[in-house]
């Protein structure tokens, strides 16, 4: 017996074991890799998985209790928000152009378990990490205030040279790897392109702000 293919209801309310097959993809709700709860984007924050080199997102008093720990050096390190500046970085050109760093801006940081010391930069193959010698940290960073200040493995010194300029930045590490990320997807050509450009000018406004509503080379 056939019947006459029914007229399609209008989907008003469809099933809902359909929803996830019809409609868009919900936003995955994200939540705390220690404890469970749910977390919102912008109200959490990043441990930093010392053995399998990776961030976690962590809720509020996750991060705070492994801040407190900090000092033990477990296997997860909370990332400090602090946004240091240092004004007048001088810059040793030779030091910087050996680096080849193409767009100019490029983070430095201490691997603490593997005793490294490590340069993070975007370029055409996607973000590019090369171990620095110690006599090259010490020529390009050195000089900076903010290098004694660097906590391993969870913050990043900033650098970003444009025309004789340079600035230097003490930042979070999650928020290298967050535009690492942005860079590999934005990225076109051999200097990135006007979008890639144009998201790094809107990152560093960002920082600048952070770094100027924190104070300078002090830390809190
Ligand atoms: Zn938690
Ligand atoms: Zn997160």
């Amino acid at each position: 017996m056939s019947a006459a293919p029914a007229e399609r209801p209008a989907p008003v309310s469809r099933p809902r074991g359909l929803r996830r097959f019809a409609g868009p993809p919900e936003p995955r709700q994200e939540r705390c890799e220690l404890c469970g709860v749910p977390v919102t984007e912008s109200g959490h924050r990043h441990l930093v998985d010392t053995e399998k080199r990776s961030l976690a997102c962590a809720c509020i008093p996750c991060a705070l209790l492994f801040e407190r720990q900090g000092a033990a050096r477990g296997r997860f390190r909370t990332v400090p928000d602090r946004y240091l500046c240092d004004a007048d970085h001088r810059l040793d050109d030779g030091a910087w152009e050996r680096l080849q760093i193409p767009v100019g801006v490029a983070f430095f940081f201490r691997n603490a378990a593997l005793d490294r010391l490590v340069a993070l930069y975007p370029s055409p193959a996607g973000a590019t990490e090369s171990e620095l010698d110690p006599e090259t940290w010490q020529t390009v960073l050195g000089a900076s205030s903010l290098a004694a200040l660097l906590e391993p493995d969870v913050e990043a010194l900033l650098m970003r040279r444009t025309e004789g300029r340079a600035e230097c930045y003490l930042v979070p590490i999650d928020i290298c790897y967050e535009l690492v990320g942005r860079m590999r997807l934005l990225w076109q050509g051999f200097d990135g392109g006007a979008e890639a450009r144009a998201d790094l000018q809107a990152f560093f406004a960002h920082v600048e702000e952070r770094a100027r509503t924190q104070g300078t080379g002090r830390p809190g």
